[in-house]
């Protein structure tokens, strides 16, 4: 749902365009020098129509009139080429800049903005429509000035030639049907589209489902694909039932204006036979105050279908706008100076009487943890699911701030830090990339990059510079494979803190017992917390956490915790039991 700002869209829709010329105005002043050029010839054309028309009757000399004639054909025919240059330099202007915001306001927002649903929406506008929009709306107020300017100049037109201002009035009464009819087409047409909105997206969901790779093997499996393609065409059926409501509706108003429209030449063009009949050396006034006449219906009705138009985009750009005025994180915001130079030191980081609720949810996902991860340390983060282990991960780096308590140490502003997570980032990019976004300073730095891969146990054919991933063309890497790039690009900076929140999940048991090895040695070199449910990999630790229900429970080594005899133990009874020979009733029902 499109949230609007009462009042004040089209002034804010002006200021985000300054914003986004603000570096780059030629483009728009271009465009708009030869906007109004092109809408003087309007009026200009009609005179000399007129003066041509008297020197073909005798009326007036022929050749300079014929001259001027062509001079201003040419100004409009040279100015409507040149449109198509600047239109596409505007546009062009408009989606770079316009974008590169975006980017840049995302990039600095504090992460616990990607929390809230309103908005990922606005985000996902801005990126998808932002610059368009913009173009269409900059593009729509450069042909209204030219309609502005071609108006005036068919006004001054139709008074050189002798017609009078109540000859305007009458035009200009006779386009009141056409305002009722386009507000009336517009009010419509805005109705219209939230109605069709919701099928249009469930057909485009459901066609998606059919199309698309990662639910194609379900959708054969489970014979989705004759009840997925019904709902699909009820849901297309439903849309285009409301586009024939509408273009029925449209067409009816269209009628009413066009009615306004010809009552309103008709009336002019009786007003101007009258005045010139019978008199030929009004021949050319005649020719001239037609001309006139009809071009100043159009330019009304162009004025207000762009006013419309731009309207509607108002709307959707001050919603967008609202996402570009997002404040930003200090930290983040000084971003562009590159990537950090901090040398890297082992860090400690603290949490005291830490709480922290997500911005959607009712209850605290943590309620009063204090914890501490000492340099050299590792720390293991155990117990049932949504206990709060990620969130106090999170906390721990840095990338959310606690709702209540402290956050002491940790990698605060720019100092590094490692955190290999759960859904961890596929670059489908150079190898090079992928490891040396570890630390950018060393993206060049060929024998840091190997060093890394060699250390994660990468073993990657191809070299550096080899793309993965198939979106352009690279191998299809294994989740293994994937997480040891991950792990490549933890280890290249020798970060102070390194988080390790359930990296292993996804890969089999031999990669996993690999992987955690070399994690925890990188963690001893440093400060390491890890999370996980395997609690083989919490028994390496040197202490352990246990939290349920958003506190911490227990506290302790693996030895100390197993002799209190409590959640963690029993925790570790249970999953032990799994590698036990499994009793005789037991043996084939393993799987149930
Ligand atoms: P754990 O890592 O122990 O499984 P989490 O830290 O992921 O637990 O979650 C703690 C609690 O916070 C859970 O109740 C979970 O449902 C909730 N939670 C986690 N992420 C979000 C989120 N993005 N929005 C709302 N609630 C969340």
């Amino acid at each position: 749902m499109i949230q609007v700002r009462r009042g004040g869209a089209w002034w804010r829709t002006v200021g985000l365009t300054r914003r986004v010329f603000q570096g780059a105005p030629l483009p728009v002043l271009a465009a708009a020098g030869v906007m109004v050029l092109n809408g003087c010839t309007a009026g200009l054309y009609s005179i000399t129509v007129a003066g041509l028309v008297d020197g073909l009757t005798g009326h007036a000399p022929a050749l300079p009139w014929t001259a001027a004639l062509i001079g201003v054909v040419v100004v409009e025919l040279g100015t409507n080429s040149f449109r198509e240059v600047t239109d596409t330099w505007v546009s062009n202007t408009a989606i770079l800049h316009a974008q590169a915001l975006v980017m840049e306001r995302a990039a600095a927002v504090p992460l616990a903005r990607f929390l809230d649903p309103a908005f990922n929406d606005r985000l996902a506008r801005a990126r998808g429509t932002l610059g368009d929009r913009l173009r269409d709306w900059v593009n729509d107020a450069l042909s209204l000035t030219n309609l502005a300017v071609r108006l005036l100049s068919l006004v001054a037109a139709v008074l050189v030639l002798g017609g009078g201002f109540a000859l305007v009035a009458v035009l200009l009464v006779a386009s009141i049907p056409l305002v009722i009819s386009r507000s009336q087409v517009v009010a419509a047409e805005r109705a219209h589209n939230e109605r069709v909105a919701r099928p249009r997206r469930v057909g485009d969901a459901l066609g998606a489902l059919m199309t698309t790779r990662s639910p194609a093997a379900e959708v054969r499996l489970l014979g989705l694909a004759p009840w997925l393609r019904a709902r699909w065409r009820q849901a297309y059926q439903d849309w285009t039932a409301e586009d024939r409501r509408a273009s029925s509706l449209r067409l009816r108003w269209n009628a009413f204006a066009e009615f306004g429209n010809i009552s309103g030449l008709a009336a002019t063009l009786a007003v101007i036979a009258v005045h010139v009949a019978g008199r030929p050396d009004l021949a050319g006034v005649f020719a001239g105050m037609l001309q006139a006449v009809t071009g100043l219906q159009s330019c009304v009705a162009g004025l207000l279908y762009r006013a419309g138009s731009m309207h509607e985009h108002a709307t959707v750009l001050d919603d967008v706008a609202a996402m570009l005025s997002e404040p930003v994180e200090p930290d983040r915001a000084q971003d562009a100076d590159g990537p950090a130079v901090e040398p890297p030191a082992a860090v400690s980081a603290e949490a005291e009487d830490v709480h922290f609720r997500y911005p959607t949810a009712v209850e605290e996902a943590l309620r009063g943890v204090s914890a501490r991860v000492e340099p050299g340390a590792v720390v293991a983060l155990v117990g049932p699911n949504g206990a709060g282990k990620s969130t106090l991960a999170a906390l721990l780096l840095g990338l959310y701030q606690p709702t209540a308590g402290t956050i002491r140490g940790g990698p605060r502003g720019r100092r590094p830090a490692t955190a290999v997570l759960q859904d961890f980032a596929r670059y489908t990019l150079p190898v090079r990339d992928n490891v040396g976004f570890g630390d950018l300073a060393r993206r060049e730095d060929d024998a840091s990059l190997h060093g890394a891969l060699r250390r994660a146990g990468s073993e990657l054919e191809g070299g550096l510079d080899a793309w993965v991933g198939s979106d352009f063309g690279g191998p299809d890497l294994s989740g293994g494979q994937w997480l040891r790039l991950a792990v490549a690009r933890g280890v290249l900076p020798g970060a102070g803190l390194v988080v390790l929140d359930e990296p292993t999940s996804a890969i089999d048991p031999l990669a996993e017992v690999d992987i955690v090895r070399r994690l925890l040695a990188l963690g001893r070199s440093h400060a390491a917390v890890v999370v996980s449910h395997r609690l083989g990999i919490a028994r390496a630790a040197d202490r352990i956490l246990v939290l349920d229900e958003g506190r911490v429970v227990e506290e302790g080594t693996h030895e100390a915790l197993m002799e209190r005899g409590g959640l963690y133990a029993r925790m570790w009874t249970a999953q032990a039991s799994w590698y036990r020979p499994a009793p005789p009733e037991a043996a084939g029902r393993t799987g149930e």
